[in-house]
């Protein structure tokens, strides 16, 4: 959910393609003369006869074929600018796939994936004063009182402590449906019909759109 509401990639990223320039660098075209490249050659020859394993060397051919671009450490005469473009595409699109299984895949993220569903930095993050922009993130990524919040993940209420409504006490139910809340609700975001489409454009909202929202979640916060 961090990396969900910042928009932002795993160091882990940059890391590897600042590898992967320095080693395509050392080993480019008319690098040959170069004493790096020699040294590169020497300890390649030796890791190839077994007399000694080089973490770095293994790293950039694992990282290559893991990529399918196993062909370019076979035949390393290839534009820096261009390799290294395709190897952060790759291994973004390969963080995307996993942080979209990994958020279907968690039951904490059950109502963030409803509203959340690309990779990209949330406006109120920059636009908000910086309470309300806690607040609300809090809030969008379960890190807040509600009761769902507070229960340890093997006891999941079934029942609103709140309003007696045999439903999960979550946020969904909170924001939109519980009875508990429906005078204080009315009066922030009038007319508002609980149902997954409206939670998604509610915490979708532009920022200057928010304020309904925020002094709903304000109460909700006082009322545990
Ligand atoms: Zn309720």
């Amino acid at each position: 959910m961090v990396y969900g509401e910042l928009g932002r990639y795993p160091m882990y990223i940059d890391v590897t393609c600042r590898i992967i320039s320095m080693w395509c660098r050392i080993n480019g075209e008319n690098k040959f003369d170069r004493l790096s490249n020699v040294l590169y050659n020497l300890l390649l020859a030796m890791q190839d006869s077994k007399l000694l394993e080089c973490k770095w060397i293994n790293f950039v051919k694992n990282t290559l074929f893991k990529l399918g671009l196993g062909y370019v450490w076979d035949k390393p005469n290839v534009s820096p600018k261009w390799l290294i473009a395709i190897v952060k595409l790759r291994l973004i699109d390969a963080f995307k796939q996993k942080w979209y299984s990994d958020i279907y895949a968690n039951d904490a993220c059950i109502n963030y994936i409803i509203f959340k569903s690309d990779l990209s930095i949330e406006e109120y993050l920059i636009k908000l004063p910086i309470k309300q922009r806690q607040l609300l993130c809090k809030f969008r990524c379960r890190n807040f009182n509600v009761p769902f919040g507070i229960f340890s993940d093997h006891i999941i209420p079934t029942t609103c402590p709140l309003c007696d409504k045999s439903d999960i006490p979550d946020e969904f139910h909170l924001l939109l449906d519980c009875a508990f809340f429906r005078y204080e609700r009315n009066k922030v975001i009038p007319g508002i019909v609980a149902n997954t489409y409206n939670l998604n454009k509610i915490l979708k909202e532009k920022y200057h759109k928010l304020h309904g929202l925020i002094k709903m979640i304000i109460m909700l916060s006082k009322a545990y």
